[in-house]
């Protein structure tokens, strides 16, 4: 199995948990873009946002959800971003669903 976030997932490679339950793993991000920059990954190996089935809708509001309240739990009250880059134009660059949580920062739009 070569995909680096199922192999995060299962603990073969190592990483700083920020939280899990049975749907999703979140970990730290391994280069932060900000002073809170944290990934949701679901347990499941999806490819990306475009291979997400209509069986997976529920999971995708998991991942917001559980984005939302490490927010919380970080005291993110100023605000945050949740980012989902897809494919090469959006900058994907594990192939492998993830949710990005950023913050602790003042963040600039547009991005690039
Ligand atoms: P993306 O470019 O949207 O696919 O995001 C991939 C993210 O994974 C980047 O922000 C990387 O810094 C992060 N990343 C890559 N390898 C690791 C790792 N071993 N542990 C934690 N984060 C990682
Ligand atoms: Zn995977």
């Amino acid at each position: 199995m070569s995909c680096l976030f199922c192999q995060i997932v299962n603990g073969t490679i190592p990483s700083k948990a920020v939280y899990q339950d049975d749907q999703c793993y979140a970990f730290a991000d391994i280069t932060p873009q900000a002073p809170v920059h944290v990934l949701v990954v679901p347990r499941e190996h999806i490819a990306s946002l475009t291979d997400a089935e209509k069986s997976h809708h529920d999971l995708l509001g998991h991942l917001l959800g559980v984005a939302a309240e490490i927010a919380r739990t970080h005291a993110l009250s100023k605000g945050y971003r949740v980012v989902i880059n897809s494919g090469p134009d959006g900058g994907q660059s594990v192939d492998h669903l993830h949710v990005h949580l950023l913050g602790g920062r003042k963040l600039t739009w547009p991005p690039g």
